[in-house]
């Protein structure tokens, strides 16, 4: 740290991403990618048409894509809000729905990252406790008059909220923001969206990088009243209105176009959890009912640290939170069945040897 930052920021612990090391090859079932390539349209829309186009600013009302999202979830482009992946429509959201006198709200266990834009924004807020078997408790979100964060499917739990729970959480918080981060949704959750007609106060959050293979594009959407949306662009364009870039607009609007072929791949990674979570409870496993292209899972032989480690050793990247309500566990990425067949044959290997 140098003695020139603001001494605000001097405490802040940044989130800390899945690793990528490069010292070898890694089977990579640690940071929820997709383990199938972008489709073809979006190939041929990189490769050729856009990259002629660099020298010249991008569309800052991203108007062809939002028209193609609209259309495809039968919704306004008022409706929608698009920004460099859901990372930045979270920290935005932080910025815009709290403070000044609204705490912020969200499960104890839950994506990291919420915590780290809580505490950038200087916010009060509170970490709720999760249920017994890691589920939300609705109830402890009812009239709280907080901006309240959760995600659905939840992080790393994989465990979904119910539709009725989320109306009770947005009829009971009027005045306040309620934000449900989707970014999980399309592998066997409920969207919410459909309801921002219902609720101003709802804002629905989703994202290219999980179920359509564009990770590394940087690419998320929000669905919302259009007056949320218009705040989340005042916030835009007061800090970068070219925030999506011309490669990233052309690849989203040919995979929204292409949707069948991400949705048949999310089938396909729906299916491979199911045959991942009956191996590891064979293997002696709990494993929590995902609605995620992750599973979190513990073994009643091996600690969450111990495993993590002895599968980095044989060439799988799995993540481990070192939280202690959480230790016990491994989050693993569902990647090709091949890979998850590797994985579970490193995981009998190393329960044999202890
Ligand atoms: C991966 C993830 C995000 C971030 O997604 P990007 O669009 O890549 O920024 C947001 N929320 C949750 C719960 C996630 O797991």
């Amino acid at each position: 740290m140098s003695r020139f930052l603001n001494e605000k920021y001097q405490k802040l612990e940044a989130y800390t991403p899945g690793e990528q090391p490069r010292d070898m090859k890694y089977i990579k079932l640690n940071t929820n990618e997709s383990p199938y390539p972008p489709s073809q349209g979006v190939l041929d829309a990189v490769n050729s048409v856009e990259a002629a186009n660099l020298r010249l600013y991008s569309d800052p009302e991203c108007k062809r894509l939002k028209e193609a999202i609209a259309e495809l979830y039968e919704v306004d482009t008022e409706n929608i809000y698009l920004s460099n992946g859901s990372d930045d429509i979270l920290n935005f959201s932080f910025m815009a729905f709290a403070g000044n006198g609204v705490p912020a709200a969200f499960p104890e266990i839950s994506y990291g990252f919420y915590k780290v834009y809580a505490e950038l924004y200087g916010l009060e807020y509170r970490k709720i406790s999760l249920k017994e078997d890691f589920s939300v408790n609705a109830g402890d979100y009812c009239g709280i008059n907080s901006f309240i964060v959760i995600a659905n499917p939840n992080a790393p739990t994989g465990k979904t909220i119910s539709e009725e729970d989320i109306r009770r959480i947005l009829e009971s918080n009027p005045d306040n923001v309620v934000l449900i981060d989707e970014a999980y949704v399309d592998f066997g959750g409920e969207s919410v969206y459909p309801l921002i007609r219902e609720y101003k106060n709802l804002l629905v959050v989703q994202t290219f990088s999980k179920s359509r293979s564009m990770a590394g594009a940087r690419l998320g959407f929000a669905f919302g009243d259009k007056e949320l949306i218009s705040d989340l662009n005042r916030i835009k364009y007061s800090t970068n209105p070219y925030n999506l870039n011309r490669i990233t607009l052309v690849a989203g609007e040919a995979a929204i176009k292409e949707n069948s072929y991400y949705m048949d791949n999310c089938k396909r990674i729906v299916d491979t959890r199911e045959y991942t979570t009956v191996q590891l409870k064979k293997l002696g496993f709990e494993v929590l009912d995902s609605k995620a292209n992750f599973i979190f899972a513990k073994s009643n032989k091996i600690d969450g640290e111990e495993l993590y480690k002895k599968l980095k050793e044989n060439g799988i990247l799995v993540r481990h939170f070192p939280d202690k309500k959480i230790s016990a566990f491994i989050r693993v990425t569902i990647g090709a069945r091949a890979d998850m067949e590797t994985f579970i044959e490193a995981v009998r290997k190393i329960l044999e040897e202890k």
